[in-house]
């Protein structure tokens, strides 16, 4: 195997979801480099590969970063893989491969699972446009902002969510993105109790009450874009969010005015709608 290091993605739960070139490489490295060494074996174990694992996860990234770096000087061909899906998406490995390429090595990726496309692809949304936020932040007022920032933003929201916090992300997204907007839930992709529904954002938290299994499981939650805009489009909306998240509204809505060339009336309305949650 050239000498390289390999982005290996891996199943998100049905272990039918590899490719054959994954097994190959899996197969043809001198070292597989992993987020859990127990969780990779289970995997390799299953393809029946027995090829050695160094773990390589959040806590010690940069340190076996060093050392795959090392590897790769005296020639050595390593895969990367983490516990599931593709690396590097709200998993270790973003450092690592920064790491390899700054010193110079090959970086070859080896596309495969990944929970956002997957919802995404079965989502039937047609927003043209979507953006990957991942998890939220833990914490109520840094997910709140978060979530208040995001609300201008003209494209469908992607975001993973972990079961215990999904009734509250859920219930936060409907109370501060408009109502219009639609939201799919896909939660346990790929596994056996997959579940793939489509409904108004103000619906969702009702729905995933009335079952206490609906909580249960991974989700990725995904959210149409914002309603088309009467008059204003994204780009004066994304000039006048930005403005005032540092000024005052009526310094901002003249200030997106002479940017944009929009009339100052419509911006400081929309500035003061933005300012107050949206609608
Ligand atoms: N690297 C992974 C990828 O490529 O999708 C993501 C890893 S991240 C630590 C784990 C989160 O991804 C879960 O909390 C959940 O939000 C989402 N996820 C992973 N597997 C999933 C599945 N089978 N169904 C739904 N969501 C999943």
């Amino acid at each position: 195997m050239e000498n390289a290091l390999y982005v290996v993605a891996t199943p998100i739960g049905n272990l039918g979801d590899i490719s054959l070139r994954a097994l190959d490489t899996l197969r043809g490295v001198d070292l597989v480099a992993c987020e859990d060494t127990r969780h990779a074996r289970h995997l390799l174990d299953h393809h029946g590969i027995k090829v050695p694992t160094l773990a390589l996860h959040q806590h010690n990234e940069n340190e076996a970063a060093e050392k795959l770096v090392r590897l790769l000087g005296e020639g050595k061909s390593i895969a990367l893989v983490s516990d599931a899906g593709t690396p590097g998406v709200s998993d270790p490995g973003a450092r690592a491969v920064a790491a390899v390429r700054a010193a110079g090595f090959r970086v070859v990726p080896l596309p495969g699972a990944n929970a956002a496309i997957a919802a995404l692809s079965a989502a039937g949304l047609v927003d043209p446009r979507f953006l990957f936020v991942g998890f939220l932040p833990a914490k109520v007022g840094a997910r709140r902002t978060a979530i208040e920032e995001l609300a201008a933003v003209d494209a469908a929201l992607v975001f993973y969510e972990a079961p215990h916090r999904v009734t509250e992300t859920v219930a936060e997204l409907a109370e501060l993105l408009e109502p219009q907007r639609e939201i799919v839930i896909a939660r346990e992709l790929t596994k056996l109790f997959e579940q793939i529904e489509r409904m108004p954002l103000g619906a969702a938290t009702a729905w995933l009450a009335a079952d206490a299994n609906r909580q249960r499981g991974e989700f990725v939650l995904v959210v149409s874009a914002p309603p088309a805009r009467e008059g204003m489009d994204a780009e004066t909306e994304r000039v006048l969010a930005i403005l005032l998240a540092e000024l005052p509204v009526k310094q901002a809505a003249k200030l997106a005015a002479g940017i944009t060339g929009q009339p100052k009336n419509a911006l400081y309305t929309r500035a003061l709608e933005l300012k107050s949650g949206p609608v």
